[in-house]
């Protein structure tokens, strides 16, 4: 007979524990919102595979990626993150409350924060996997180039990443070889990448060519190149081979709920919102022009502070808008047009004293608010009974007006 799965609610899940998913979790944990990170692997994502982080400020001498995320996930606990070592499988974002299943569990949440972040694509040549990451297989020119200098490296792949990078790594390596499949001369990347890369004389084009097989003993010594055409071996010695092939965004179980691009990443909003409501993503699982560290702790702080903002605004918006009669103005503070009628409000607000209430919503500070009411003019207001918007005024109200919709026989205002 089937386990029956168990429920447990939360304020914020977070899925994945990289560095953007955990840093979300500090934000949204600090601001007491009850917090859980879900983390199918190693907790601290694709940073604990590199050995050195140079590049994330605050550490002048460098640091481990392990060492780096350890830190993350005690700073994330200190505020009161729940961390679950389980692989999130399924999830439903249909409703105003988010679903996400586990094995054993189905959480319920206010908020979800998707930060399952990506894999770099690789060869399948024979013994790649012996040789992934901190043995000679890197997917980061950025993060392993200053380890290269003056060595020999070999990049795989003529797209815009590659040649990219590659033209980067020329600073440091003596020699760039770059694997290319095609004939002499074609390549995937633009042409001014190309005209470029083919002008630099530290770069040599391996035409025809595609990875064979990986040898070395506990480090990477060599890769056998073969060309397609001939079938000739082409081994290259090399310490270090960039595989700059594409990456494989963790999207698969999201595919059916929220928006993925043509490429498999989230589109998302610079504050981090998915087309869903309440549904957020950060970090590598995002298409951005720069997959760091550095970036990814940027979008897990925005993510947090708007979960906060979010799950803020439901609450206004159900206990205090929705709960009682009245009337509701959504303005602008920064628009002239709109704080011509604060003095209109005050009057309504004088006449409705202890008979409905009147709020004000600002729209410059947040829209989260006016959106959930479906309102996207401003000024605007709304007439809220039995816990319903029954009508909205645009531009133009009167007291007299608004008193009729809120059923007031003897309104007393002058217009
Ligand atoms: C070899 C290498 C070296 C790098 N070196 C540097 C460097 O020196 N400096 C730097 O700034 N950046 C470096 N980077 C880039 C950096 O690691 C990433 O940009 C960063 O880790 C992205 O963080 P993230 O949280 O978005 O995703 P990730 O770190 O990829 O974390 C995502 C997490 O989600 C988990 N997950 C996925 N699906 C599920 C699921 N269904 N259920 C539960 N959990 C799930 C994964 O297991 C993973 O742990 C390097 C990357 C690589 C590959």
């Amino acid at each position: 007979m089937a386990r029956e799965k168990k429920i447990e609610e939360y304020d914020v899940v977070i899925i994945g524990g990289g560095a953007s998913g955990m840093t979300a979790g500090i934000y949204a944990g600090r601001a007491r919102l009850k917090t859980l990170l879900i983390e199918k692997s190693l907790v601290g994502g694709l940073a604990t595979y590199t050995n050195e982080i140079e590049n994330y400020p605050g550490f002048p001498e460098g640091t481990t990626g392990l060492e780096l995320m350890n830190r993350f996930q005690a700073q994330a606990k200190k505020f009161g993150v729940k961390f679950k070592g389980t692989d999130v499988k399924s999830v439903d974002f249909s409703g105003e409350t988010k679903i996400v299943e586990t094995f054993r569990n189905i959480y319920k949440s206010k908020v979800v924060i998707i930060s399952s972040g990506g894999r770099p694509r690789t060869t399948g040549a024979e013994n790649e996997e012996n040789f992934l990451f901190d043995k000679g297989i890197s997917f980061c020119a950025t993060c392993d180039a200053a380890s290269n200098t003056g060595k020999d490296v070999l990049i795989i792949g003529s797209g815009d990443a590659a040649i990219e990078e590659g033209m980067f790594l020329t600073k440091f390596a003596n020699k760039v070889y770059v694997s290319v499949i095609h004939d002499n001369g074609k390549m995937d990347c633009n042409e001014i990448a190309k005209a470029e890369a083919l002008a630099n004389p530290k770069m040599e084009f391996l035409w025809n060519t595609m990875v064979k097989r990986f040898e070395g003993g506990d480090h990477l010594e060599r890769v056998v190149l073969e060309n397609v055409k001939t079938r000739e071996e082409v081994p290259v010695e090399t310490p270090t081979c960039f595989e700059f092939i594409g990456y494989i965004p963790n999207t698969e179980i999201f595919e059916d709920h929220v928006e993925v691009n043509a490429k498999g990443y989230l589109p998302v909003n610079e504050n981090m919102e998915t087309k869903v409501e309440g549904v957020y993503a950060v970090g590598d699982v995002t298409e951005k022009f720069l997959k760091q560290v550095a970036t990814a702790v940027g979008d897990g702080a925005i993510a947090g502070y708007a979960a906060e903002k979010y799950i803020a605004e439901i609450e206004v918006y159900q206990n205090q808008i929705l709960s009682k009669d009245g009337v509701v103005f959504v303005y602008d503070a920064s628009e002239e047009a709109c704080r011509e009628h604060l003095c209109d409000i005050d009057e309504i607000e004088k006449h409705a004293k202890g008979v409905f209430q009147v709020t004000r919503v600002d729209v410059y500070k947040s829209k989260g608010i006016a959106n959930r009411m479906h309102i996207h003019r401003v000024p605007s207001l709304a007439v809220i009974k039995n816990g319903e918007i029954v009508k909205v005024f645009e531009d133009s109200f009167t007291c007299k007006k608004v008193c009729e919709a809120m059923g007031i026989a003897d309104c007393s205002c002058a217009h």
